[in-house]
C-alpha cells in the first residue's frame, strides 16, 4: 500500500491561493500509479487559525459538497485513489429552515472513483476550535464507560476498499481539552480495540518554536513534536501486537498569525512493540510525502521486545 502526505502552508480565508499551492505541489511530485491514499491537513484550504464563528463563516463548507470536497474528488478521480481532506463543515438545513444549522472540524473521505465514503467530525476541540466548532456527535461517550454507550468518539471501521481504519483530527490524539488523564489515551485505546491496521490523522498541530527556529533547517523534522505523537501511541507499542499498525500523520506547516505550525508530517509503523520511521517531512516543508508501507522503513525509534 502506497500513501501520501500533503504538507503545505495554507494562509488562513486565501482559499483559492491554497488551492493553487496544493495543485502547484501535487504537479511537481511523481506520484505512483498505484497511491493509495492521499491526506491532507486539517481545514486545509480554509487555513486553521480562525477566533470566532463570524471570522470563519464565510469560508464554512455544506456537508460533503462544498469546495474542499469537489477538489479531493477531482484530485481522487485523477490518481485513482483515496483523498482525505480537512474543511470546515456547516451542515445544510433540513426541511424545516428555521431548525439550527451546526459548524464541525471535520474531514472527507473520497473514494478513487470519486464517491463520498465518510465524512468524520472531529471529537476533542482544541481551544480555536471551540469558538466555532460543535463536538463531533460521538465525542460524549468518552464521558461515559462502555457499558452505557457502543459509540466511539472516532471512526474505526471499514473505509472502502483501505478497509479497516482509525481516523482522526489533530487534539483527537491528546487527553480530552487536556483535563482528561494522559494515560487515558482514549484514541489509541480504540485503535486498539478496535485491531484496525491504518491510521490516519489529518491535522494542525501547532509547535513551541519561534519563527527563527521554524526557519532554520526547514528541512528537518521538529523531532521533539514527533516524538510527542509517538508517545501518544503508547497502547499500541505495549500491546506489543504481531501485526503491523501503519500511522500516517498528516500535519500541515508555516505560519498564520503569529502561530506556528510544526509540518514534520510522518508516516510511522508499530509492531510487536518497535515504532519504525518511514519518512518524515521537514518542519517547514511544502512537499508531497509519500510513503510505499511495503518497503522497509528509515529508523527505528523504539525497538521492539
Ligand atoms: N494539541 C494540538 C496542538 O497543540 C491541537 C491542535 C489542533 O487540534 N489543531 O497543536
Amino acid at each position: 500500500m502506497k500513501v501520501a502526505c500533503l504538507q503545505f502552508a495554507p494562509e488562513v480565508g486565501n482559499v483559492q491561493e491554497n488551492i493553487r499551492r496544493a495543485d502547484n505541489i501535487l504537479q511537481n511530485t511523481r506520484i505512483p500509479t498505484d497511491l493509495d491514499w492521499l491526506v491532507l491537513p486539517e481545514l486545509a484550504f480554509s487555513g486553521y487559525n480562525f477566533h470566532s464563528l463570524e471570522e470563519i463563516r464565510p469560508y464554512l463548507e455544506p456537508t460533503t459538497s462544498g469546495v474542499s470536497t469537489q477538489w479531493a474528488i477531482q484530485v481522487a478521480l485523477h490518481y485513482t485513489c483515496h483523498v482525505t481532506i480537512g474543511y470546515p463543515e456547516i451542515t445544510t438545513p433540513s426541511t424545516n429552515p428555521s431548525d439550527p444549522q451546526t459548524q464541525y472540524n471535520s474531514t472527507v473521505t473520497i473514494s478513487p472513483q470519486g464517491t463520498i465514503l465518510h465524512n468524520y467530525r472531529k471529537s476533542f476541540l482544541y481551544y480555536t476550535d471551540e469558538t466555532w466548532a460543535s463536538e463531533g456527535p460521538a465525542s460524549n461517550s468518552h464521558k461515559l464507560s462502555n457499558a452505557e454507550s457502543s459509540d466511539a468518539p472516532f471512526f474505526a471501521g471499514e473505509l472502502g476498499s483501505l478497509g479497516k481504519v482509525t481516523l482522526g483530527i489533530c487534539m483527537d490524539i491528546n487527553p480530552y481539552r487536556f483535563t482528561s488523564p494522559w494515560a487515558a489515551y482514549e484514541f489509541a485505546s480504540l485503535a486498539l480495540s478496535s485491531s484496525t491496521p491504518l491510521i490516519c490523522i489529518s491535522m494542525a498541530w501547532l509547535c513551541h518554536l519561534t519563527p527563527t527556529e521554524l526557519m532554520e533547517n526547514p528541512t528537518q523534522p521538529d523531532v521533539a513534536t514527533v516524538a510527542y505523537w509517538v508517545e501518544r501511541f503508547q497502547p499500541l507499542v505495549e500491546a506489543k501486537g504481531d501485526k503491523p499498525v501503519y500511522v500516517i500523520l498528516a500535519n500541515r506547516c508555516g505560519m498564520e498569525k503569529g502561530v506556528c505550525y510544526a509540518g514534520s508530517s510522518t508516516v510511522l509503523r508499530i509492531e510487536k512493540g518497535a515504532v519504525s520511521l518511514f519518512e518524515t517531512a521537514g518542519k517547514s516543508e511544502e512537499k508531497c510525502l509519500v510513503v510505499d508501507l511495503t518497503e522497509r522503513p528509515k529508523f527505528q525509534v523504539r525497538s521492539g521486545r
